[in-house]
């Protein structure tokens, strides 16, 4: 058990700074725990928090397969692919949710410095599940795929984003209560 010694100044450096947070192995080890340490010790009364998450989880398997073609489609072609070229990190609801919905957290942010590669990009692709990428990884939409959504009677440009939408304001519900209930 972490003792609230220990967690006062992890807490500090794990949530403290959002630009981008915890890029070294000890940063990023000390939000997990201490995420995971917030989430034992409330559990009984983050139940909201657990539902919300769940809602989140079913809505990113909604759309894993639209998007996972919509990649496919787009990304193969782009001369500078996000996840060779973006700057994308995890940021704390991505945290509470992989938390929440108790899934195995990733072993560190994409990229430990500017100009890496992400780290869990695959020669097929992304090597970790929709629900533990970082949300950025969903939601952002490029130019290239917007034209293409644009002629393509396969996927709903609408349906995928008015879901993306409500898993926005599901995620700032999910943090709003989490602190409200932890704080
Ligand atoms: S986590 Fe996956 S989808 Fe996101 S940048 Fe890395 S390889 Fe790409």
């Amino acid at each position: 058990m972490i003792s609230f010694l220990h967690i006062e100044p992890v807490c500090v450096g794990a949530f403290e700074d959002n630009a981008p947070p915890w890029r070294n192995d000890p940063l990023w080890q000390a939000a997990d725990s201490t995420m995971a340490y917030l989430v034992r010790r409330h559990w009984q009364q983050l139940y909201q928090v657990n539902e919300t998450a769940d809602q989140i989880k079913n809505m990113l398997a909604s759309i894993d397969a639209p998007l996972d073609r919509l990649s496919r489609e787009t990304c193969a072609q782009c001369p500078a692919p996000c996840c060779l070229v973006a700057d994308v990190s995890y940021d704390f609801r991505d945290l509470l949710f992989i938390h929440m919905t108790d899934q195995a957290m990733p072993p560190g942010q994409p990229r430990r410095t500017t100009g890496e590669v992400c780290r869990y990009l695959g020669g097929e692709g992304c090597l970790i599940p929709r629900q533990q990428r970082p949300w950025i990884c969903t939601w952002y939409i490029c130019a290239a795929q917007k034209n293409y959504l644009a002629s393509c009677h396969e996927i709903s440009r609408t349906k995928l984003q008015s879901v993306i939408a409500e898993i926005r304001i599901l995620r700032k519900q999910m943090e709003t209560l989490f602190i409200a209930t932890v704080a």
